[in-house]
């Protein structure tokens, strides 16, 4: 089994709409999301960033019929393998900062030691989608594998 680095967040769960939304509602709950996560105010924290960058990412792939049918697609291949190992539950402030890629294309991503001696990586961008879901009890966790063995851990966030 090869799991694909970053597992695709659910868009449905992070509206909170069906997989059998219309474009309208998609659009109904795109703007009440908006309107409770907009971060323009001056207090704005990193988590509330986060999660509109997440509901922004959700409504375009949504709206969008060709990269709504991709998103089924890999949704219903997601659901199919369930036999990942997790290793251990991580908070998501636990982990480290780290730079990835050269000076032209630099990527955020956040990190965490594997007992094997190897790591488990993730990308900023993946973790803003996480902060989505947390809105949404019955979406599924956000899983990160093992550079090298094959385990996992999964995210968790406590931002109260
Ligand atoms: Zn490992």
């Amino acid at each position: 089994m090869t799991p694909s680095p970053s597992p695709t967040q659910d868009h449905y769960a992070i509206l909170g709409i069906p997989t059998t939304a219309t474009p309208d509602q998609i659009k109904a709950a795109y703007r009440s999301a908006v309107l409770h996560s907009h971060p323009d105010k001056s207090t704005t924290t990193t988590k509330s960033q986060l999660q509109f960058l997440s509901i922004q990412r959700a409504y375009e792939t949504l709206i969008d019929p060709g990269q709504r049918k991709d998103h089924d697609a890999t949704l219903a291949s997601q659901s199919a393998k369930q036999d990942v190992h997790i290793n251990e539950k991580v908070d998501i402030s636990d982990m480290d900062l780290v730079i990835q890629g050269d000076e032209e294309q630099q990527q955020s991503c956040l990190s965490w030691s594997c007992r094997c001696g190897g790591c488990y990586v993730v990308s900023v961008e993946d973790v803003a989608t996480q902060q989505g879901i947390i809105m949404h009890p019955l979406a599924p966790p956000l899983l990160i594998p093992c550079s090298t063995c094959s385990l996992y851990i999964q995210l968790t966030t406590h931002y109260t």
